[in-house]
Parts: C-alpha cells; structure tokens; sequence
C-alpha cells in the first residue's frame, strides 16, 4: 500500500521537494504524513483533488473543519460579498451581531468574543478563569487536546512507556518541546470519566483551582464519550469549590449537534470555547460564557484582545454557515449518513470477526481498533496504531481521504456528502478487513 501510495503522487513528492525553505517541508507538523505529504490542488462538494489528479471523498474535513464541505455556495457567496468591499478594519461588522445572537442561542451562553484559532479560544477560557476567580492553578484531562498553549500542552499524547503515574493521579508531563517543565506548578492532571479524582484535587489545592477545562467528548484520543452525569456532576464539584468549568468545543460544537455537546447532554459550563467548523473553512473562533465571567471583558478587568478578532471575511463566512448551511435539514441529512456509515461498518467488522468498533457521535466518528469500550485516555493507549495506519493508507488509495493520525483522529462527514461516498469508505474498509483476515489466517 506505501508503494501504490507513492506511485500515485509523483506531483506531491516534487511539490515537497521544492519547499525547501518550508520548514519540514509543510505548514504545519500534523501536515506531514508518512510516507509523504499529500499536496492538495483544490476541493468542490465532498471531494478533495490533489496535485497528482486524485479524487478523494474527503472525510479528513481539515482536521474537523470541512462540516459544509467544499466551496459550498452560501459560504463562497458570503465571502465573495465580504471580499470586495473590504477585508480588515479593526473594528466590528454587522455580521458579528448575527453570529453572537445565533450561538448565544444554540449554547445558552449569553455573552460572545472572537478569535482565530481554537488555540486562541481555549488561552482566553483558562486566563478568564484565571481571572474570575483570581486564582492560578487549572485542571486538565489526561490525553485532551486544546491548542498549542502552555498551559494545556500537558499530558496529550505521551507514548504509553512515559512515566504517566498511576491512572486515578496522572503524572502531569509538558508534552513539547519549548513548554517549561514549570507550567507544571499551575496545571493538575486528571483521568476523564472520574469525578472522585477531580474532588481528590480539590480537596488537596481547592484554594488555588481556577477552574477545569475539557473536551466534554474526548476527541483526540478517538472518540471517548463520558459517563452518564459525568459533566454535570462536575459542574457541581467545582462550583463547590469555588471554580469554574470550561469546555473545549472547538470539536465537538456544531459538529455532534447543533449546540454541541452542551446542548445534546443539557449541561451549561460557565465558558465554551469554538473553532474549526463555525467558520466554514475560514480562520474562526469564538468564546462564549456566562454573564458572571465574560463581564470581566465587558468591563475590561480582562482584555480579551487581538487585531483579526472578528475579522469581517470570517464573521461573514459563520454568519453564512450558521444561518444558511446548519439547517435543521442539514442535521438530519447529517444524521442519516452518520447511521448509513455506522451501520455498513459495525457489519464488516462483525461479518470479519474483528476485535474492533464504530464509535460516532453526530458527524464525527472512528473505528476503535479494541472490542471494548473506552473510557479514559489509559484505555486508549492500548489501541494498536498499526491498523489505524492501514486503514488510512488502504483508504488513501481507494479514493477516500481520511485525517492521518490512524487512532487518534476521527473523520467528519459534511452536509455534501452523499450516500455513496458513505459505501465508499465502507467497501474500502470491507477490503482492508478481508485482507487483515487472510494475513492473520
Ligand atoms: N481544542 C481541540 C479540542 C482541538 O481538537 C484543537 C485542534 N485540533 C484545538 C483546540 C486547537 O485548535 P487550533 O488548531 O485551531 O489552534
């Protein structure tokens, strides 16, 4: 499959060997991909194109972004109206009064900023906990994924032989190079899915716990969905002591439903944070909170500040997709695919007899190469990379572009994929199976 992979793309590996002064040779670490980066030339509907001509149903979806597809008409209409009249002033447009009304109403969170990146919303989540409660020390997930921050570039992703401590009291770790080995007196690692340890923690450092912040579906460690009550009982352990909850939607929101996950369990944190799908494409993000907290903006005790925040060209490309493409019709759409993919799965997997299972959750899913269920980011690490690796590369090569990162990332359907993109990813898989099936036999 690595060979085929690299005889169909002659045009990317020239392309990657031209970019020299690229640093890696790409823009961005999770672009580099083995056994070589794949140049995109453009995408229409649910397809990607790349340079060599290859057509792909993309599930990828731009690490999670892709949710209205490609070029999609209300987006392209949306910033082409925006594009000639101006891109960049600093100040606020219309469109932005729009977008905040309208995710004020799918979150139940009263009061809106803007960002660009997902990185961008979670670093204001943390510092307006920070200070609200003029306290320094945040709780964080094992093996939750929000940006590239120092304070959450802890205990992502380490390799399962680093010294992690015991399950129920992880051994925080900075997880990059560059992250000070000192973040580590303001961060307090936790295993999702249990409330005892988050009481343990604020028991022991309540007076200096801000606040916690997580994904309320883990979604970078395939798809971990938490325990019935879990984030409501949360919220009522940290309000307990005088802290605050934050999640990280930057994934889930839009994606899994159209409040995300806050609306689809009904538990309201006081801060949400949001990115990738809600600009259709476009660099956007957005922080939504209670009054109690995001008044500390409103009355400039916290500045929430930066020059692109609510640029025109992304405000006007989520107004569109708020307003236009994430119809009510779209979710159903959404949801009839999501049950399509799902059950062709779960039938080749059992049909094959393999140890694995389909795991969704709105638009998002994955296969989980383990029969059992997971439940924390332990569990995960038990997941062979090795099958997730050929599933994408078998996909690959059969015309379905799925995100890279095998067991850790999860593909995205959008509002233009149809039926048979579906199959196609599921007769794709059908072949990997049977192929695993005859090596193992
Ligand atoms: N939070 C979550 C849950 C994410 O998955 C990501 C990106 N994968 C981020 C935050 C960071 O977003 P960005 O890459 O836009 O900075």
């Amino acid at each position: 499959e690595t060979e085929a992979f690299v005889a169909r793309q002659p045009r990317s590996r020239a392309l990657g060997s031209r970019a020299g002064h690229l640093a890696g040779g790409v823009t961005s670490n999770w672009q580099i991909t083995e056994p070589q980066a794949v140049w995109i030339s453009h995408g229409a509907g649910s397809k990607v194109y790349d340079v060599d001509g290859c057509e792909y149903a993309d599930f990828h979806g731009g690490y999670g972004v892709s949710l209205a597809g490609h070029a999609h008409p209300a987006v392209v209409a949306a910033v082409r109206g925006r594009v000639a009249r101006g891109t960049h002033f600093a100040q606020p447009t219309e469109d932005a009064i729009v977008v905040a009304d309208d995710l004020a109403d799918r979150f139940d969170q009263p009061l809106w900023r803007f960002a660009n990146s997902g990185t961008e919303a979670t670093m204001d989540a943390v510092h307006l906990m920070r200070a609200a409660t003029g306290r320094d020390r945040i709780l964080k997930v094992e093996g939750c994924y929000h940006g590239h921050h120092d304070s959450v570039e802890v205990s992502v992703l380490p390799e399962p032989d680093d010294p992690i401590g015991p399950p129920e009291r992880p051994t925080g770790v900075p997880d990059n190079t560059g992250i000070p080995a000192a973040i580590m007196d303001l961060v307090t690692v936790v295993p999702f899915n249990d409330v005892d340890a988050v009481e343990r923690a604020l028991l022991e450092q309540g007076d200096e716990v801000a606040g916690m912040i997580l994904e309320p579906i883990m979604m970078n460690a395939g798809i971990i969905h938490p325990d019935e009550g879990y984030l409501a009982e949360l919220r009522d352990v940290l309000h307990r002591h005088g802290a605050l909850l934050a999640f990280d939607e930057v994934k889930t929101g839009l994606t899994v439903g159209p409040g995300g996950v806050s609306r689809a369990l009904g538990v309201t944190p006081d801060l949400v944070c949001l990115a990738k799908a809600m600009g259709g494409g476009l660099p956007t993000a957005a922080i939504g909170g209670s009054e109690a907290v995001m008044s500390l903006i409103a009355d400039g005790r916290y500045e929430q500040v930066g020059t692109f925040n609510g640029n025109p060209l992304g405000m006007a490309a989520a107004r569109a997709m708020l307003t236009e493409v994430l119809t009510p019709a779209a979710y159903e759409h959404l949801e009839r695919l999501r049950d399509r993919l799902e059950t062709g799965l779960q039938d080749v997997i059992d049909r094959h007899g393999l140890p694995w299972r389909v795991v969704t959750a709105g638009a998002k899913g994955c296969v989980s190469f383990l029969a059992e269920p997971i439940r924390d980011f332990r569990g995960f690490l038990r997941l062979d990379d090795r099958y997730g690796h050929a599933h994408w590369l078998v996909q690959h090569n059969r015309g379905v572009f799925l995100p890279p990162w095998g067991k850790v990332e999860q593909w995205l359907l959008s509002v233009q994929h149809t039926d048979e993109d579906v199959d196609r990813l599921v007769v794709n898989c059908d072949h990997l199976a049977s192929r695993l099936v005859t090596v193992e036999t």
